[in-house]
């Protein structure tokens, strides 16, 4: 017994290793997508990136065939712009990144990056390059330092914390019983939604990636966080010209993008700048008036 239990417990530890090695941010949230994983076609070619413009050229999908989300969606991101996709809740602004990181494919039409075909680039190379803030940021059952390292698992625990620093994460964390050691994830404690969202965005901060999407990461975040938040990302993500995407509820938040990209059943309605726009009249500016009599925005309200 004792001769084959201590090799079981050697594959138990090898076992163990592996896993907390393996898995990173993407692996977790092809899991959490329950989607089923893709293989490369043949011939895949690895991402050759030249700004990491964007361009979506008559999409169609549904999640169900009897249920299409996009008809025909096309629009275009420049390399290295800020750009922001609003409109209606559900009209499949979030879809919007679950098909560029290829957790589905477009039922016709193709998807381009610096006009490469998304389905013809090696998996793991595209993804490499994209970076998220989700919705809902997933933990694992693991300590602090640990979950953010998932941003980039070769980080050191000095990398790691300068993450925390600039995401805003950093003061929480110290404040926590066991720091960055504390367990957090499923058995773990719980953290705020705002806090997650931190540490999603420190995640990020490790991976550094050359297209970064930003999926209502401020949401959970009260009006100051939120503005202290969006200045660091602006200082330390943005400070290299890199293509970036904010879905977002707040329109307080799109006002400064270079493209606002307006989502309504399914295709492009109106896009444009801020001005632009809310001369235009058309759904942007009324979904600006609905936000502004809700959240009393007025005063913010630049001068169209
Ligand atoms: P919100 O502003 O509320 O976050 P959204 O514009 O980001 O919404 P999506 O999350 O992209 O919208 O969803 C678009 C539509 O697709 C919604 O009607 C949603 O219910 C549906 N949907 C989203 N994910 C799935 C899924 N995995 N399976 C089936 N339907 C889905």
């Amino acid at each position: 017994i004792f001769q084959l239990s201590l090799p079981l417990n050697f594959l138990g530890t090898i076992y163990r290793e592996m896993r907390q090695n393996l898995l990173d941010m993407e692996v977790l949230l092809r899991l959490v997508e329950d989607n089923a994983p893709k293989k490369d076609v043949q011939g895949a070619k690895p991402l050759q990136l030249t700004g990491g413009s964007i361009r979506f050229e008559n999409v169609a999908f549904g999640y169900h065939p009897e249920r299409p989300i996009f008809r025909d969606l096309s629009f275009t991101v420049p390399a290295g712009k800020k750009v922001a996709i609003v409109g209606p809740s559900g009209c499949g602004k979030s879809t919007v990144f679950r098909l560029l990181y290829r957790f589905y494919d477009a039922s016709s039409g193709r998807i381009f990056i610096d006009d490469q075909d998304i389905t013809q680039i090696q998996l793991e190379s595209l993804r490499r390059s994209v970076g998220v803030v989700p919705q809902d940021t997933p933990l694992f059952h693991s300590d602090i330092l640990h979950n953010i390292r998932y941003g980039r698992l070769s980080a050191t625990d000095d990398e790691v914390i300068e993450a925390a620093k600039k995401a805003n994460v950093h003061e929480s964390i110290i404040r926590l019983p066991e720091g960055y050691k504390t367990q957090v994830g499923e058995r773990g404690l719980m953290i705020s939604g705002g806090e997650k969202q931190r540490l999603a965005v420190a995640r990020v901060m490790l991976k550094d990636p050359e297209i970064l999407f930003f999926d209502e990461a401020t949401s959970a975040l009260d009006a100051h966080t939120e503005s202290e938040l969006m200045k660091n990302i602006n200082t330390s993500l943005l400070d290299k010209a890199r293509t970036s995407i904010f879905i977002a509820h707040r329109l307080r938040t799109v006002v400064e993008a270079d493209l606002i990209i307006v989502l309504k059943e399914g295709s492009v309605v109106e896009q444009g700048n801020h001005e632009e726009l809310m001369r235009t009249r058309g759904l942007y500016h009324s979904m600006w008036q609905q936000q502004a009599v809700s959240e009393g925005l007025e005063e913010d309200q630049p001068e169209s």
